[in-house]
């Protein structure tokens, strides 16, 4: 308690520090989404350039989040000379306000060219300002920030995020109104992000090109034990792990993140940590935060913290799951279904709604959890699949069933208790559905669970997209609901039409079966298995539309956006191929001559010694390393040659192909010949640490 959000400058802070009037002005500006007065920013600044001080910050930073995905900060000092030859230290209401990064070298998707460098960054006072502290003293005033360009475009993940946040709380608002709620004036889409990762010791990762430059192994022959025992999940965490998540539980605390929960996860070496969920901006800046504090702390530890959704071949690679609702500022979770969901009307319109967006645009929520990680999950035989569907649980799904047949539901399945069949143990009282941990977009109790997210990404794209088309959906419920004659009939018959329409995204069975494939297939659901195919659908004029519409994104913004991603997954893949061929030639091939040669002398002077002596095995084996050696080296040439033709294709979208088509596949046979060279060679001349190694030494 004493810890828990030292370092933000929060209500609590601003509420002692303010004046009341500034207090009270800014306070309407962060619940209303009024504009900020520039006066008040002068007092608000200068009080927090008196906190951080006390903090011991000499310097402050506009944080920003860029296409990149990461976070980007510029440090300046509060310090401003004085007549004198002294320096006082000042930090004024425009510094606060408003920052100019030279923003020529982020990614803008052809917006801008280079030579037109300036962008803002501008405080987003709805989340909070806080104390970065190092391990070495060091304190930085961190000002969460917006950043668009000169010519007024967005630059970043936030805008669009805080746009889509405005969109649905509209919408929503209005659909409230009808159903006679006069309190709520806003609604707010809620966010808590399970966070998976990997550790590693930090010793193996050094002497790893591969995870150094692109967070992934591109070599590495399976161990004899991978994750099949299923002894690592939910394990007992060992004590050095253990002794990282306090640190990084205190560093997160410190920050006002509210880290909860934190467990062994499913593949040796993985691990989790979950927040309790907040409002979806912050909890984007805290899952921001989180990344980074991951990655920070492990070093502390000797540990190096990998966040790749795929770093290891053959078990389990990471993702976040997104648990996302709608909140009215009431205190309202309007997809809490109570214990009677089938007379509660107003929750079985929230949730036709969601049911609608996302049949309708399941393609854009495949696009949001793209990327060139993912592509080794979603759709590659493992969780989750790619295929978008809905998980309700037998509670809802039978009211559902009961509205589709019958126009509405009369009962509701009662919960029912649990015995266990121990006489000591109480009744325990059942949930209204069971988790399916198969689904991809699952009912779970009062949120929905949105498990695709790759694990590397920032969550603002996802939540954007599900903001954005449930805002759109509620809009269309809203424009019909408006205009009827006789408020209960019309609900009723359009609750039915949509779940007429839409009960193809509804699926309660097991999501990795190959039956499950043919029937959504049968179903018409969309089967996207790659990034570059997804993003196809991002320009979908249905999709530009909805940005459009609700003012989330223009259509160049979305089509910059489109350029920006298919550029990165490019990039992924040509520095992935090169680190590749360098690993190759100058690490692998050299191990594998070696063996060979020290084989041959070998056999010299075995044969030297005894004559008649059975060198048989040695001569074995250079055949079978010179063949696969043989084979490497083709590999290698060939791979070399697929990543100079990535030039001759010059447009953004057919060479994001040529990569995932030539290159990606090059990649993948020049890999099976290493791996087979890891099982030949001598251990103590290969130059890379093994998976045995990396996954189960910590
Ligand atoms: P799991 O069983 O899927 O591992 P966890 O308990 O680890 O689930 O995480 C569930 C997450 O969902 C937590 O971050 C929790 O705070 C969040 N959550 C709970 N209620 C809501 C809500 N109304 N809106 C958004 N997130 C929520
Ligand atoms: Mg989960």
């Amino acid at each position: 308690m004493d810890i828990f959000a030292m370092n933000v400058f929060n209500d609590a802070v601003m509420r002692e520090r303010l004046p009341k009037a500034t207090y009270k002005a800014l306070k309407k500006t962060i619940e209303d989404g009024k504009a900020l007065d520039p006066d008040v920013a002068e007092v608000v600044a200068n009080a927090m350039k008196d906190w951080a001080i006390e903090k011991g910050a000499t310097h402050y930073t506009h944080w920003f989040q860029p296409m990149t995905g990461l976070t980007a900060e510029k440090h300046d000092s509060f310090i401003s000379p004085t007549a004198d030859g002294k320096v006082i230290m000042e930090f004024s209401g425009k510094e606060l306000i408003k920052g100019e990064p030279d923003a020529s070298s982020f990614p803008s998707g052809g917006i801008r060219a280079t030579f037109e460098a300036r962008g803002y960054t501008a405080w987003d006072c709805t989340s909070p300002a806080f104390a970065r502290e190092e391990k070495n003293g060091n304190v930085t005033l961190t000002i969460p920030t917006v950043f668009y360009s000169y010519t007024g475009e967005v630059l970043d993940k936030k805008i669009p995020l805080l746009r889509s946040m405005e969109a649905l709380s509209k919408q929503a608002v209005r659909l409230l109104k009808l159903f006679g709620n006069t309190t709520a004036t806003r609604v707010i889409s809620t966010v808590g992000p399970e966070q998976e990762y990997f550790l590693i010791d930090k010793s193996f990762f050094d002497a790893r090109m591969d995870l150094v430059l692109t967070g992934r192994t591109l070599f590495g022959a399976p161990p004899a034990k991978g994750q099949e025992m299923e002894d690592h999940y939910f394990g007992s965490i060992k004590e050095r792990i253990a002794a990282f998540m306090k640190e990084l539980n205190e560093e997160l605390w410190k920050l006002g993140v509210l880290a909860k929960t934190q467990h062994n996860e499913v593949a040796p070496g993985q691990f989790e940590i979950a927040p309790i969920f907040s409002t979806t901006n912050v909890s984007t800046d805290h899952n921001q935060l989180v990344m980074d504090t991951l990655k920070k702390v492990a070093l502390h530890h000797d540990l190096v913290c990998l966040l790749h959704e795929k770093p290891f071949a053959g078990v389990n690679g990471s993702g976040k799951h997104n648990n996302w609702s709608m909140s009215t500022n009431d205190g309202q979770n309007l997809l809490d279904p109570g214990n009677t969901p089938h007379d509660n009307a107003q929750f079985l319109t929230f949730l036709c709604a969601v049911i609608k967006a996302v049949d309708e645009y399941s393609e854009l929520l495949r696009v949001s959890a793209a990327n060139p990680g993912n592509d080794h999950r979603l759709g590659a035989n493992e969780a989750p699949p790619a295929i978008i569907s809905m998980f309700l649980g037998d509670m809802l799904s039978d009211i559902v069933e009961q509205i589709q047949n019958n126009g509405g539901a009369v009962s509701s399945k009662p919960n029912g208790t649990l015995t266990v069949g121990v006489s000591t143990l109480p009744e325990i009282p059942k949930d209204n559905s069971d988790r399916n941990r198969t689904s991809p977009f699952a009912f779970t109790g009062n949120k929905f669970e949105f498990r695709m997210v790759p694990s590397s990404a920032s969550i603002a794209g996802p939540n954007m997209v599900l903001n954005t088309i449930v805002a759109e959906s509620i809009c269309q419920i809203a424009d019909k609901l408006e205009k009827a004659a006789d408020f209960n009939s019309e609900l009723q018959a359009l609750l039915k039409e949509i779940l007429v329409k839409h009960n193809r995204i509804i699926f309660n069975g097991n999501n990795y079966s190959e039956d499950w494939v043919t029937e959504a297939e049968k179903r018409g659901l969309p089967n996207i298995k790659s990034m570059v195919e997804a993003l196809e659908h991002f320009i979908d004029e249905k999709n530009v539309n909805a940005f459009e519409k609700h003012g989330v994104l223009s259509k160049q913004e979305v089509h910059s956006r489109y350029e920006i991603l298919l550029e990165q997954y490019s990039k992924t893949i040509n520095i992935e191929a090169k680190t590749m061929i360098d690993m190759a030639n100058r690490l692998i091939l050299p191990a594998a001559a070696k063996y060979a040669t020290d084989l041959a002398g070998s056999v010299q002077s075995v044969k030297a010694a005894v004559a008649a002596a059975d060198t048989s095995a040695q001569e074995e084996v250079i055949k079978e390393v010179s063949s696969a050696l043989g084979s490497f080296k083709a590999k290698t040439v060939a791979l070399e040659k697929a990543v100079l033709g990535a030039a001759d294709v010059e447009d953004a979208h057919a060479n994001a192909v040529y990569y995932r088509d030539i290159v990606f596949v090059a990649m993948n046979e020049l890999r099976i010949y290493g791996d087979k060279l890891e099982t030949l060679v001598d251990a103590e001349l290969w130059p890379l640490p093994t998976y045995v190694e990396m996954l189960f030494i910590i």
